[in-house]
């Protein structure tokens, strides 16, 4: 019998600080409902992160399947989503699976740092609804970034726990394609267990790099160590799956804090692999410290180096709900005369528009923040000349936005004396060197480059910085790794590395 295999997804990291997200804000990046879901992950640049396209050509190569899709909602990372909204894509997904007819399996693409702004867990609040609609016995797989914090339904109402493996996200299509081995395999009536352990660790988003060229990486550490341990002696065979989630700080909810999560063939398996990773996770606690270089540091590196930097706004990353718009790195540069930069990506829809409609060649005064700002986002003047305009969607080319089609609306690269300023209508992460390029601009030729990126940059970018050539900067922001500058509310405590001590006694 053909499989009929429910596809849904919600995927936005929100950041408790940040202000509230929308149903325009999906809208602008992936909404996408029915057959049109399916149409556009199998598209070669499909308007959506890779989890869907790489499950659906996993499922298409593996032989006869029926999709039924329902709605998939990705947003750029924010603050709370609008109840309202949600409440409406909760009705939406719940229509279409109760007129589904006969469902074998569901698939659900998640973030889990995802808020509302009266639900600290919308992802546990869409899997009970689907638990109760599907009923017990159907298999229920989700995919989940490695930043999601993981409540108690994440994996008490699910057959298989998926979370990625690498930051920067290099593995959406690889973690697809796996969910849809792992349907496959529950299809064939394969039992699962799961087991999951918190530690009372919040590591800061620069700590939980992957890469093998980082000096500081005990969370990459410990993903290579459930990936090796589950190949070995007692559990290979036994362990389907480990997920090590490095957690969202920003969401601040009753149960951050890094966990292990196992899907294994037994629970002995699952909790003994659980345990053992817990334990090397808490052995490292000490490391889970940010090393940021002062911007006063970053300026003179950036006034008189002879090889080239990047210089990663770390604060202001719009991918963990920053606004991409703070301007203490570009004034303090353009203060300090700074020649050969560039700086990107600028999410300013006033600016851009005046200067696109201005065109190439104008001179005029640049207002950043026009509107007055907030706290972080100060407003900004100075005299620029418009260098290139565009309001074409961009095809990133390398790292996680790879072969993405992405909007950024009426769009200029503006020159203020010595330095380059990308500015966009929508707000994106500085990911992808196309940022750059698709405004005729050079890298290679470039003496500093600054991203509005606390680390997916890396993923974009190390075709022309080392690891070495990388200098995360602490400027003020809504996503500064400097987490003790926070007022929480909701994060459980004492906590590493905000509070100086906590305790985790292994229950044995
Ligand atoms: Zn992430």
């Amino acid at each position: 019998m053909t499989p009929r295999i429910a596809l849904l997804g919600f995927s936005i990291e929100c950041n408790r600080f940040a202000p509230i997200a929308t149903e325009t804000d999906f809208v602008t990046r992936t909404l996408i409902a029915g057959a049109e879901m399916v149409r556009e992950a199998r598209s070669p640049a499909p308007r959506m992160l890779g989890e869907m396209p790489g499950f659906i050509a996993a499922m298409d190569a593996a032989g006869p399947w029926e999709p039924l899709p329902s709605v998939l909602a990705m947003a750029e990372p924010n603050g709370p989503v609008e109840q309202g909204f949600f409440d409406r894509l909760m009705a939406q997904w719940e229509a279409d699976l109760t007129a589904a007819g006969r469902i074998d399996a569901v698939y659900a693409v998640l973030h889990g740092a995802g808020l509302t702004t009266d639900d600290h867990d919308p992802e546990g609040t869409l899997l009970r609804m689907v638990r109760r609609v599907v009923g017990p016995s159907v298999p229920i797989v989700a995919t989940y970034d490695l930043h999601a914090n993981v409540a108690d339904a994440d994996v008490t109402t699910l057959n298989a726990f998926i979370g990625y493996r690498t930051n920067p996200h290099l593995d959406m299509r690889e973690r697809g394609a796996e969910a849809a081995a792992m349907v496959r395999r529950l299809l064939d009536g394969q039992k699962t267990y799961l087991a999951h352990i918190r530690l009372p660790i919040v590591p800061p988003t620069v700590t939980q790099l992957t890469g093998k060229d980082a000096t500081n990486r005990p969370y990459g550490e410990l993903i290579d160590l459930g990936q090796q341990r589950m190949r070995q002696p007692p559990y290979a065979g036994r362990v389907l799956n480990v997920s090590v989630m490095g957690g969202f700080a920003f969401a601040d909810t009753p149960f951050n804090g890094l966990t292990v999560v196992v899907t294994a063939t037994d629970q002995d398996a699952a909790d003994g692999l659980a345990r053992e990773i817990a334990e090397a996770g808490w052995a490292r606690r000490a490391k889970f410290r940010p090393m940021l270089t002062s911007l006063e540091d970053a300026v003179r590196l950036a006034r008189d180096t002879a090889s080239p930097l990047i210089f990663a706004d770390v604060a202001d990353n719009p991918g963990g709900g920053g606004r991409g718009n703070t301007m203490a790195i570009l004034q303090a540069f353009h203060q300090a005369g700074v020649t050969g930069a560039l700086v990107g990506v600028i999410h300013d829809p006033a600016l851009a528009r005046e200067a696109f409609g201005l065109g190439v060649g104008a001179a005029f005064t640049a207002r950043f923040n026009r509107d007055g700002g907030d706290a972080f986002s100060k407003p900004f003047s100075a005299p620029a000349v418009v260098k290139s305009v565009r309001d074409q969607p961009i095809r990133g080319r390398r790292g996680i936005y790879a072969d993405n089609t992405l909007d950024t609306g009426p769009s200029a690269a503006i020159a203020l004396d010595g330095i380059t300023v990308v500015v966009l209508s929508n707000r994106y992460q500085c990911a992808d060197p196309m940022f750059f390029e698709a405004f005729g601009l050079d890298i290679a030729a470039a003496r500093v480059v600054v991203v509005k990126s606390r680390g997916h940059f890396r993923g974009g970018f190390d075709e022309f910085f080392r690891h070495e050539q990388v200098i995360e900067v602490d400027a003020p922001g809504l996503t500064s790794p400097i987490l003790s500058r926070f007022a929480w509310r909701y994060m459980p405590r004492p906590v590493l590395p905000i509070d100086d001590h906590a305790e985790w006694n292994p229950a044995r």
